[in-house]
């Protein structure tokens, strides 16, 4: 019975993990009950990254007939860059992301990474490879330390340790009375934005995709804080292909490509410096934030 019960608990630990990532996902992307079924294709093989280089190729989208949300976008993320993704709300800048992540399928175009066509690999192999670090992250009501292992359930507690050393969360942790044994969620300690992104960060670390999704808090955080996770970040953006949906521009000033996304179509590319120079959207956008009460914070923090 006790040879049976190990293996039982580590696929029971590996199918919460599972399902809690999807409902994160999900819940990130605001779609459940919304998200049509999406099968794999009878010949779908397993996604293999080699760098992970991200195409998208004339993608179109609309989640209704009457209204094309996305209309021929085409952009390519090198393996290992870092790309921004900027614009007006409702311009469509999660809805790329949505698609990468095949919560929806392109009405035209296609999206591939390392050349595969992400219609015809597994959802598993596709998600697997994809880290994404919502806006707001939804917790277990377990402790800090079992939330941050979910990103690997075989994770060791010093492969734990380090991770949320390197998303900068463990000295927070540590001064906490039960330390990595603290219960989180509903029922226990109620963490903060910038904590939580922290915890997704570390989770993430832990889980160690080749490609990220960065999506980033709205909500404007205190210059420490937002410079705690912006360090955390770099640390996970190193090396990986990372697509950032941005709403804070000062948080993308280092990105290797900006796109600026407008009723769905992009309207200009370019470096921080080169967009500012061309005076166009970019430009706007970033004298809008400068003005703000909000961006004056992100300045300094910037700085
Ligand atoms: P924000 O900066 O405000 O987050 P965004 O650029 O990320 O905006 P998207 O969330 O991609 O914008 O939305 C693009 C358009 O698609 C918007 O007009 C939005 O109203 C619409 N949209 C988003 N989700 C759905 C949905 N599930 N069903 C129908 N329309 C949707």
């Amino acid at each position: 019975m006790m040879q049976l019960y190990q293996p039982l608990n580590i696929l029971g630990f590996a199918y919460r993990e599972i399902k809690q990532a999807l409902i994160d996902m999900e819940r990130m992307f605001g779609l459940l009950k919304l998200r049509p079924e999406i099968d794999d294709a009878p010949t779908a093989q397993p996604l293999v990254v080699t760098g992970g280089t991200l195409v998208f190729d004339n993608v179109h989208f609309a989640y209704d007939r009457e209204r094309e949300v996305l209309k021929g976008v085409d952009l390519t993320v090198e393996a290992g860059k870092k790309v921004a993704v900027v614009g007006p709300s409702g311009a469509g800048k999660s809805t790329l992301a949505r698609l990468l992540y095949r919560f929806y399928e392109a009405t035209d175009g296609e999206i591939r990474i390392d050349d595969q066509p992400i219609t015809m690999v597994t959802q598993t192999s596709l998600r697997h490879s994809i880290g994404v670090v919502p806006q707001d992250t939804v917790l277990f009501n377990d402790t800090i330390g079992y939330n941050i292992a979910y990103g690997r359930p075989n994770a060791s507690h010093e492969d734990i340790e380090e991770a949320a050393r390197l998303a900068q969360i463990h000295d927070f942790i540590i001064g906490l009375p039960k330390g990595y044994q603290t219960m989180v969620g509903e029922r226990g300690l109620k963490l903060s934005g910038g904590e939580k992104q922290r915890v997704a960060i570390a989770r993430t670390i832990l889980k160690n995709p080749p490609i990220l999704i960065l999506d980033e808090a709205t909500s404007a955080l205190d210059s420490a804080t937002e410079q705690s996770i912006l360090g955390a970040l770099k640390r996970i953006e190193h090396n990986r292909t990372t697509l950032v949906i941005a709403h804070r521009l000062s948080t993308i000033i280092d990105a290797d490509l900006i796109v600026v996304l407008k009723e769905g179509a992009i309207v200009e590319t370019g470096t921080h410096d080169s967009l500012l120079e061309q005076a166009g959207l970019y430009a706007e956008l970033w004298q809008r934030q400068l003005d703000g009460y909000t961006a004056g914070a992100d300045i300094q923090a910037a700085q």
